[in-house]
Parts: structure tokens; C-alpha cells; sequence
């Protein structure tokens, strides 16, 4: 490591631990460039091996060059190098397992490094670990070293509400279940009736990972030590704002340490991210196609139904069937991204008179610029899986959803989206064309569609308002998490 010059030396440095997966290290990308460029941090940025290669495929040998003062390194995860072309960050379990099993020594290893050539004039030494929530391990290598510890947790309030819930859960035998047949006997109707900001919500409605009838399942006890985690590190950072979330923060906060609101991200980095080096650092996995934007540029505003269910999210290829005739049906233009990998255990197939009948009306791509689409003034409606991060984004377009939630904290904000937020409608997890077509007309065109419309401009410029520059409360929170927190002694 060469000489940094007296200014770099002197910078607080950050080392950043995303969660090796798309949504989670968006995220933490963003939170690491607003703490570069707004905060003054010289950061340290930790990819593991295996996305480490995928990004380098996806975004070309110089993606992961940095600068002298933002710089990313890799760390071993224990995933097989030779997949044959299967994405194992999607065993979301098996991930979990083998970065808990993996990462925790040379993570060690890395900071002292990293503190060993703050001494010879490298770098400056570290100040702060911010952790991916899903990295609980981290906070062992934090305390061995004394290292300020904060948790970046990338998911929505009102999810790490219900992860929050898994604890008692347990202990009052709700889960693990007796046996399958709880999954379809009407149990997941339980309402959870204990926590006043989750009024209305039912078992079937708390993150999935409670649907297991192992004891030792290895979700259900990895959401409980991420949980413990939390509770020691210094901070919580969620992306998400005051207004949207407010009952839910204001239920965590007696027992969690300092809340930080400081979302929506990618709407605070747009305000305060200037400088060129770093804004066009970017970390998707796969390949945008340029084709989306250009399709869309041609569209009426509020023409298009964008379909995409996110990085993991799997499906048969008969509900990917079921989709297609919805949409096709639903008379709607739609651009719908397909991930190569969308399919279970094969490729996706659809039926030719499904591709003759769509020509003109529908864009099929594998992967698109999400944020720049759900901006887009022609897109009136999303078709999700509700991750958190499309949530957020969908919210920051004005964009009302038509919510898919496949697994964790999705089912949770599918339900605050429609029951709290107004501005969704669920789909049934087996679902069928009609059910498509009739939500699509009805969310592009139907009474429900318009006042769910009216609410997600509503919550949009709530959002925009919460990063403002007159310091609204994101940004006042930004300053406050570094200030109070990484940098105090
Ligand atoms: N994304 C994207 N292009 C795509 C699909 C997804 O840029 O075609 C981004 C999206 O903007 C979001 C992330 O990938 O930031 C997906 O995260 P999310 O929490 O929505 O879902 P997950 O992939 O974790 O299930």
C-alpha cells in the first residue's frame, strides 16, 4: 500500500460489509458513497469472492478499481468458484451458512491489515465497521479489535418489526409448525394481535422464514442472532423515512440501540452525491439492457406495467405462463425483465402465441436500470415481489404495486403496502392469468388503481421532502449517524 497524502491519512475511514447479495449490496453501495462524499470517509468496501467475480464479469475488469480514497477489496466466502452457471447467492439459507461459517476470520484479518498500514502511512486507520444486518458475525471482529460497530439494515422498519417478533414466537410454539399441513389448514390466518403498529396483521403476513417445521432450521435461527446483533451494535440504519414508517420505528425504539432513518437512499445520493469518480460506481450483478429507457421514452405517461420480481425471487414456468396471458390479456403495454434464472431448474419457456400476441405491446428484457425505470413518466403501475429496495423505489416513482411477495420481509411489505401505505394490491401466491389480467386493468384504470395512484404521489413527495435541503429529517439524520455515531469517540 503506497503513501496517502496528510489529508487522505487524516480521514475517518469507514470499512463497509454488505450482505453478498443485489439487494442488499445496493444499499450499502449508496450509504458508502454518501459517507465518502457527504461525510468526508475514506472507505473501504467489502465485496466477498464470489460476487467479487460476477461484478467484474458483469461490469468489466476496471468496475472494481475505486479510487485512493474509495476502495474495494474481497474477502473469501466459502461459495463454490465453478457453478456451471447457477447463481448460489439465491439459496438464501446455504448463504447464510457458509458466510457465518467463512467470513469472521478473514474479515479479522483484513482490519488489522487495513489498521497495520494506517502505521506505515496506507491508509487511514480504521474508524467504523458498518455491517450489512444479514453480516452478524461482524460484530465479533469489531469487538476483538475495538471497532465502532453500526448495522446497516437494508430491509424495511416494519420487516425487522416481524423478525423482531420470531423470539416470542418460538417460545409461544407458533412456529416451528407441527407439521405441513399448517401451511394450508388455515393457520397463517392467526392474527398477530401484540404489537400495536402491526394491528390487522396475520402469522401469514410476518417474514416466511417462520414456515418451517424444523426446529433447527437454519433461517428461523439466524434471524434471531442477526436480531442479537443489532441490539449491541451502536446504531441501526434503516433506508427507509420517518413518515412512511413511523409507528413501526416508534415501536423498535425502546429496545433497540439509536434508530437512524436515512432513505430513501437513492434519492439522498442524487442530492448529494456530486463528484464523478464516485457516482458512477455501480453493483449490478447483471447486465442493464439499454433497450428499457429507449422503449419507454416512446410511451404515453402512465401507459406501462413494469413487471419485475427482483435478483431472487424463482417461480415454476407455469405461473410464469400464468403472467404472460394476464398481462397479455390486460390490454396494457408492460415491460417485463425475466432474469435468465427466473425459472426453477430451467429455462424460462413461453409459448409463441404469447410472443406473436405481445409484439409491439411488450418489452421483454433480462435486466434493466430499476431506478431510472420506475422514475420514468410512462410507467404507471409495478408488478412486484415487494423487496424492500423496489418497494422504496416504487414509492419514490409515485408508482402503486401489484405485490407478489415471494419469501423473508417481503410477505410484510406486501401487507403494509396494501393495509398501511394504500398503495398496493396482493396477488395470489398461486396465481392465475384472469387474477393478472383483472388487477392489472384495475391498478392502470379501475377506481381502486386511481386512489392507490393519488396515495403513491402522496408518499413520493413525502419522500422527496424528507431529503430535501432545507436538512429535512433523512438528511438530518445522516448528519446525526455520523456525527453521534461513527465518528464520536
Ligand atoms: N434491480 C435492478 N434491475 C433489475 C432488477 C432489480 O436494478 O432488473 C435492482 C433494484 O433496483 C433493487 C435491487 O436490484 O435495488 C433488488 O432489490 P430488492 O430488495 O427489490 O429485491 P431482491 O432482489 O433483494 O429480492
Amino acid at each position: 500500500m503506497g503513501f496517502l497524502s496528510s489529508d487522505e491519512a487524516k480521514k475517518p475511514h469507514a470499512v463497509c460489509v454488505p450482505y453478498p447479495a443485489q439487494g442488499h449490496v445496493n444499499p450499502m453501495l449508496k450509504l458508502a458513497k454518501l459517507l465518502h462524499s457527504h461525510g468526508g470517509f475514506h472507505i473501504t468496501f467489502v465485496h466477498t469472492d464470489y460476487n467479487h467475480a460476477r461484478l467484474l464479469r458483469s461490469r468489466g475488469p476496471r468496475a472494481l478499481d475505486g479510487l485512493p480514497s474509495f476502495k474495494f477489496v474481497s474477502i473469501p466466502d466459502g461459495l463454490p468458484v465453478d457453478t456451471d452457471g447457477a447463481d448460489v447467492t439465491q439459496d438464501i439459507p446455504a448463504l447464510c451458512a457458509s458466510v457465518d461459517r467463512h467470513c469472521l476470520a478473514p474479515l479479522t484479518e483484513l482490519l488489522r491489515k487495513l489498521n497495520k498500514a494506517a502505521e506505515d502511512g496506507g491508509a487511514p486507520r480504521v474508524t467504523c465497521i458498518v455491517a450489512d444486518g444479514a453480516m452478524p458475525f461482524t460484530l465479533k471482529a469489531a469487538e476483538e479489535l475495538g471497532i465502532k460497530h453500526a448495522t446497516l439494515w437494508t430491509a424495511s422498519a416494519c420487516g425487522f418489526l416481524g423478525y423482531d417478533q420470531y423470539h416470542r414466537l418460538v417460545q409461544e410454539g407458533y412456529t416451528p409448525f407441527k407439521d405441513a399441513s399448517y401451511l394450508t389448514n388455515g393457520y397463517l390466518d392467526t392474527p398477530i394481535d401484540w404489537v400495536p403498529a402491526m394491528k390487522g396483521l396475520r402469522l401469514k403476513d410476518v417474514p416466511n422464514f417462520i414456515r418451517t417445521t424444523d426446529p433447527n432450521d437454519i433461517m428461523l435461527n439466524y434471524l434471531q442472532h442477526m436480531l442479537k446483533s443489532s441490539r449491541k451494535s451502536s446504531a441501526i440504519i434503516f433506508n427507509t423515512f420517518d413518515a412512511l414508517e413511523k409507528e413501526v420505528l416508534e415501536a423498535l425504539t425502546p429496545d433497540f440501540p439509536p434508530l437512524y432513518t436515512v432513505g430513501p437512499l437513492h434519492m439522498l445520493v442524487d442530492r448529494l452525491v456530486n463528484d464523478k469518480e464516485t457516482k458512477p460506481i455501480g453493483s449490478n450483478l447483471w447486465k442493464e439492457d439499454e433497450r428499457c429507457i429507449e422503449w419507454l421514452d416512446l410511451r404515453e405517461p402512465n401507459s406501462v406495467v413494469y413487471v419485475n420480481f427482483g435478483s431472487i425471487t424463482v417461480m415454476s414456468n407455469h405461473h410464469l405462463v400464468e403472467f404472460a396471458f394476464g398481462l397479455a390479456n390486460s390490454g396494457k403495454y408492460f415491460l417485463w425483465i425475466i432474469r435468465p434464472d427466473l425459472v426453477t431448474g430451467e429455462s424460462a419457456v413461453l409459448p409463441p402465441e404469447f410472443v406473436e400476441e405481445i409484439k409491439g405491446r411488450g418489452l421483454l428484457a433480462e435486466w434493466c436500470e430499476q431506478e431510472r425505470v420506475l422514475s420514468h413518466p410512462a410507467v404507471g403501475g409495478f408488478l412486484t415481489h415487494s423487496g424492500w429496495n423496489s418497494n422504496i423505489e416504487s414509492v419514490c416513482g409515485g408508482i402503486p404495486m401489484i405485490s407478489w411477495p415471494f419469501f423473508a420481509e417481503q410477505q410484510t411489505n406486501c401487507w403494509y403496502s396494501c393495509n398501511v401505505w394504500g398503495i398496493g394490491m396482493e396477488i395470489d401466491e398461486d396465481v392465475k392469468r384472469d387474477a393478472v389480467e383483472k388487477q392489472v386493468r384495475e391498478l392502470m384504470d379501475g377506481e381502486q388503481g386511481k386512489k392507490m395512484k393519488r396515495r403513491s404521489m402522496e408518499w413520493k413527495s413525502l419522500a422527496e421532502a424528507t431529503v430535501s435541503k432545507h436538512k429535512e429529517q433523512s438528511l438530518l439524520n445522516l448528519d446525526n449517524l455520523i456525527t453521534q455515531i461513527l465518528l464520536s469517540p
